[in-house]
């Protein structure tokens, strides 16, 4: 928490002027470009690598930057439908990105098959088609890579397919309104990338 303090004081001290116009005109209304949805972790910052300001995206985070599919009764999360909603209805975005990332502890846990607390374990086993097609694969995906975090991109791909079983998804994907990117950052290099959907693969986002 020390650290945390501090860096309000410094904030506050060093940033807050600058930062204060951008906000003051926030104040009322923001009008981001993108649904981001990404990972908890600590180390996986969109506003840094993405080089975007206050304002420009509205993120959902949770482990393991998923998307539980739709269901109309029973365990779709209302945390991630009602960020769905909000983003499409009311800050009308017109696009939404999945954005996995090495080295993620989550995928590690599904990798390795861990035991896991009840919570993580019911909220990761949305996971398992992603595992099953990971195992099928035998390494064809994107060989170049580690296993883990293969089955990370494979988990991003999942993603996108579970996007499209909520009904306004789908709808406004039909209507042409609306684009679904996959997105995978590599904590190493700090280096982004996209899932080609005419590759077959994440390429490097680049000019
Ligand atoms: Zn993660």
């Amino acid at each position: 928490m020390k650290k945390l303090i501090q860096g309000i004081l410094e904030f506050r001290h060093n940033c807050k002027d600058e930062y204060c116009s951008r906000f003051g005109g926030l104040a009322e209304k923001h009008d981001p470009d993108a649904l981001f949805v990404a990972c908890c972790d600590s180390r996986v910052v969109p506003n840094v690598f993405a080089s975007t300001d206050p304002g420009d995206l509205f993120v959902l985070r949770n482990i393991g930057n998923s998307i539980p599919p739709y269901q109309i009764f029973g365990a779709s999360d209302a945390s991630v439908t009602a960020a769905i909603e909000f983003a499409l209805l009311e800050l009308k975005v017109k696009d939404i990105i999945v954005c996995g990332h090495s080295d993620c502890g989550a995928m590690r846990a599904v990798l390795e098959q861990k035991k896991l607390h009840p919570g993580v374990a019911a909220w990761l086993s949305c996971a398992k088609p992603s595992y099953e097609r990971f195992l099928e694969d035998c390494g064809d995906f994107a060989p170049d890579i580690t296993p883990l975090n293969r089955l990370s991109q494979i988990y991003v791909m999942q993603q996108l397919e579970h996007l499209q079983t909520y009904p306004m998804v789908s709808e406004y994907l039909q209507q042409g309104v609306l684009a679904l990117h996959g997105w995978w950052f590599d904590l190493a290099t700090a280096d982004v990338f996209q899932y080609s959907e005419k590759e077959q693969k994440f390429v490097l986002i680049e000019a």
